[in-house]
């Protein structure tokens, strides 16, 4: 088998100048697909990104700006990546706060950016991949699409959401070589999570590894948290011929979070 088994297909990534949607971006490129960055800003760095992930890999990345709490914008990005043979709906954010105290725009903008949006995008991604003739849905959900944490109403709603669009996407492409499927992480190591780590440490009075152990890790039972360069490879072996029949499923990354 060739090592660049994506060569000559384009994956759109949603919310990849950071974390987990860069980390897959990354590990798509290295199997030779052109990818597409994305998220709300504009910068030089965004930029720059793409040309880097060009320059280690020998593919074409691109960076296009589009805020994804935004219908139209999250369509308009596939239309203008051109061409979308790997959807990869990862874009999203948190508010904690309980239900009766939740801001009503912190919850509208988890629900859009997470959900609404693997809406758009699909809707505007399948009839590509229908004619390319081959196509991969893959959505980042969360251990919390799968289980609940008080405090994180929306974030809880919208991972279980994507999970039953996903089954969705599925039964609607099961004729068709096409998949869709949900990965769901427990906690990864990202920028996200480790700039929470020093407040944590100041509100609990720990130390980084009791913190980490303790309280960040403390419902994974290895202890560990899985890697940007892991969800990237379960991404790519979503992508492979040896997963075509794995389709309106979900693949969790979570130490043995949902074991429990
Ligand atoms: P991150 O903050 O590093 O990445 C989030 C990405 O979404 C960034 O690129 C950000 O710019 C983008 N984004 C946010 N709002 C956007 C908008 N309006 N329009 C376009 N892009 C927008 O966080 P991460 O940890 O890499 O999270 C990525 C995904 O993985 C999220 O869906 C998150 O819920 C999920 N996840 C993360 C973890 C974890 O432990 N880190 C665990 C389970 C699931």
């Amino acid at each position: 088998m060739s090592d660049r088994p994506l060569r000559g297909k384009t994956a759109v990534i949603t919310g990849s100048n950071s974390g987990i949607g860069l980390g897959i971006a990354r590990e798509l490129a290295k199997a030779g697909a052109d990818v597409v960055l994305n998220s709300f800003t504009d910068r030089d760095e965004d930029h720059a990104l793409a040309n880097e992930i060009s320059q280690q890999t020998s593919t074409s990345a691109r960076y296009i700006k589009a805020d994804l709490s935004k219908g139209d914008e999250a369509r308009a990005l596939i239309t203008q990546a051109g061409k979308c043979d790997i959807l990869v709906n990862n874009a999203g954010i948190q508010h904690v706060s309980p239900i009766d105290e939740f801001p009503v725009a912190k919850w509208d903008a988890i629900i859009a950016i997470m959900l609404n949006s693997t809406f758009h995008t699909t809707a505007m991604a399948l009839p590509m991949m229908r004619a390319a003739g081959w196509g991969r849905v893959i959505n980042i959900s969360s251990a919390h699409g799968l289980t609940a944490s008080p405090y994180k109403s929306a974030y809880v709603a919208a991972k279980h959401g994507v999970v039953g669009m996903t089954k969705v996407v599925a039964l609607e492409t099961a004729e068709e070589p096409i998949t869709a499927n949900a990965i769901c992480p427990g906690y990864v190591m990202t920028p996200l999570v480790e700039s929470q780590i020093p407040d944590t440490m100041e509100k609990y009075q720990m130390d980084r590894e009791t913190v980490i152990r303790e309280v960040m890790l403390q419902r994974q039972p290895s202890k560990e948290f899985a890697t940007t360069e892991q969800l990237g490879g379960v991404a790519t072996f979503l992508c492979s011929d040896a997963a075509q029949q794995i389709t309106g499923t979900t693949i969790s990354v979570d130490g043995g979070w949902t074991a429990l």
